[in-house]
């Protein structure tokens, strides 16, 4: 029979309780998630700031729709861009302090484009080793070397950059790591690139809106190219790159995931450029952040370790993933939302629980996930 590998893949993932199912959520509204007809504190969610549903936000999605259109109807090369798109641009541009902006409709394209344009025959790409599956595959599937350095060993990318002192050196990583919540130095990322005249990229995914003075995330002066998504803290969905004016024209030449995609909905580019302009008066919510953040590690039992983190994002590592699937359903039963992150999402044995803290939960939320949490843990 053929395709014998779907159904041992199928098996073997259910023997390895790595089998993923897509659960329907009725409604998402403040911190809250509506499932089957019950309702759970959402701690599974990346809408850090709590501007998914904001009113403003909803009102310039329709004033989008309306004046430039919910379809693009094509792409940015041929008639798919328009005033919203290029408003967005200049938005984004400023408040990164970077020369020019390109849209893309989701990150993990962006994070592809990035990848593939610069991975030529005689490019080296080095990068975290926690980088996300996108940047990954778009680095493999490129014609570039690719190489990656120990989490967060800057020494260790150092050694591995001289060893290719002829070839065009791309250094990658993550602002804040997805599933660790840790953070990278960009300064180290870009002085590795720099002392060998090459590139640096840093992946702004969970840094954008919840780091920096105006939510322009983490990245310095220093990075070259920065990816960030529009579909966590900006709370509607698509992705940007920002760069210098030669960077940007090459993308805009040999990006094939710019070139070859539907540009994002004008409506969405209206609406992303509204949630901005919050992001950037409103710093309460990133402050909140901050505090219930520290709130919740004061009230969990010394005995539970969460990895080290300046972002929304804690993780418990539990290690197996049957442990950590019965843990988010003992979670569940009490009205917490926590979803259990398995492998290949992380390393074998270092299944987790990954609590985001938004600016939207309040205090009690933050206090009931900690006692449940010392429940099922301690
Ligand atoms: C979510 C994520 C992406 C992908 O962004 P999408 O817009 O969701 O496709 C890329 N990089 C990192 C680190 C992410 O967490």
């Amino acid at each position: 029979m053929s395709f014998q590998f779907i159904r041992d893949d199928l098996s073997n993932q259910k023997a390895l309780s790595r089998f993923r199912t897509v659960t329907t959520a009725a409604s998402l509204t403040s911190g809250t998630i509506s499932i089957d007809g019950k309702e759970y504190i959402n701690f599974s969610s990346n809408d850090y700031l709590g501007l998914n549903n904001h009113p403003a936000i909803i009102k310039a999605l329709n004033e989008g729709a309306e004046k430039y259109g919910v379809s693009a109807s094509a792409s940015n090369l041929v008639t798919g861009n328009n005033y919203a798109h290029q408003a967005l641009e200049e938005t984004v541009a400023a408040w990164l302090n970077k020369q020019r902006v390109l849209l893309f409709t989701s990150g993990f394209a962006a994070n592809q484009a990035v990848m593939q344009s610069l991975g030529k025959k005689e490019s080296v790409i080095l990068m975290d080793k926690l980088s996300h599956a996108s940047m990954i595959d778009g680095a493999l599937a490129s014609e570039a070397t690719v190489k990656r350095f120990l989490h967060n060993d800057y020494q260790q990318a150092s050694v591995l950059a001289n060893k290719y002192t002829d070839k065009d050196l791309l250094v990658a990583s993550e602002a804040v790591f997805s599933m660790d919540g840790d953070t990278s130095d960009a300064r180290e990322i870009a002085s590795i690139a720099k002392a060998h005249q090459g590139l640096s990229f840093l992946d702004e995914a969970h840094s954008i809106g919840v780091f920096g003075d105006e939510g322009q995330g983490s990245s310095n002066q220093d990075i070259d190219i920065v990816m960030a998504t529009l579909g966590k803290a900006i709370a509607t969905s698509g992705a940007f790159v920002a760069c210098n004016e030669e960077l940007y024209q090459y993308f805009v030449n040999f990006a094939r995931h710019y070139i070859y995609s539907t540009a994002m909905s004008p409506a969405v580019a209206w609406a992303t450029k509204k949630s901005i302009e919050i992001i950037q008066q409103e710093s309460w919510r990133r402050a909140r952040i901050k505090s219930l953040s520290s709130m919740f590690r004061a009230l969990l039992d010394d005995s539970v370790e969460l990895l080290p983190t300046s972002s929304a994002i804690h993780a418990i590592n539990v290690q197996q993933e049957d442990k950590a699937l019965a843990i988010s359903e003992q979670l569940k039963a009490k009205g917490i939302w926590l979803t259990a992150i398995r492998p290949p999402t992380v390393a074998k044995g270092t299944s987790r629980l990954r609590v985001t803290i938004c600016a939207n939960h309040n205090d009690n939320n933050i206090k009931y996930l900690a006692k449940c949490l010392n429940e099922v843990l301690v």
